[in-house]
């Protein structure tokens, strides 16, 4: 299995990112965390991720992609993966298609986890409560969920032209949010077959 899950920040990605690679046994690869990891070791990577990570932006194209390539050239993905906050942009998209295609691999399925701006806001708030991420403060969230709706929102239509994409409502107890998730990749794997 290789799969995407896209959607908005605060949609719950991360935590269904992790259900459903289990359930799959793939590693789920969330750029964020690696990103997040580096900026915690003081890394070169994480001190140039910091200022943009901080600010709502994007790390740049280059950085992010070399990042991944990396990461999915390790042993662990030669069977699979699930790409959690990656590809964000239509560059990273191109990208990722030369590194399957190097590896003589496809996607199998791109699952977009929906829900509305206002409930994103509350739910970034609540999680900047919890956890203290730098970049879950007010003006922060609302640069990252207009970058997001510019840059990588249009990257679904891509995909659902391509017949992979799945939209799910992420609207809901996470459990339920992962019934749907898994209920949409089967019916996406029986649609493709
Ligand atoms: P996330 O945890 O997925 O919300 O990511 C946190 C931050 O890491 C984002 O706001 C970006 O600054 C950076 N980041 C994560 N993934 C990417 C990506 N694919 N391209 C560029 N920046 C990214």
């Amino acid at each position: 299995m290789r799969l995407l899950l896209m959607g908005p920040p605060g949609a719950g990605k991360g935590t269904q990112a992790v259900a459903i690679a289990e359930r799959f046994g793939i590693p789920a690869i969330s750029t964020g965390d690696i990103f997040r990891a580096n900026v915690a070791q003081q890394s070169p990577l994480g001190r140039t991720a910091q200022q943009y990570m901080d600010a709502g932006e994007y790390v740049p194209d280059e950085v992010t992609n070399a990042m991944v390539a990396g990461r999915l050239s390790d042993p662990d993905c030669a069977d699979g993966f699930l790409l959690d906050g990656y590809p964000r942009t239509l560059q990273q998209v191109d990208e990722l298609d030369a590194i399957l295609e190097r590896g003589d691999t496809a996607l199998d399925a791109v699952v977009l986890v929906e829900a509305d701006p206002g409930e994103l806001v509350r739910r970034l708030m609540l999680r900047a409560e919890a956890q203290g991420r730098v970049d879950d403060t007010d003006e922060v969230i609302r640069r990252r969920l207009e970058v997001y709706a510019a840059e990588t929102a249009p990257l679904a239509a891509q995909y659902a032209e391509r017949g992979l994409l799945a939209t799910v409502d992420g609207l809901g107890p996470v459990d339920v949010v992962a019934e749907r998730i898994l209920s949409a990749l089967v019916a996406k794997s029986s649609a493709g077959s």
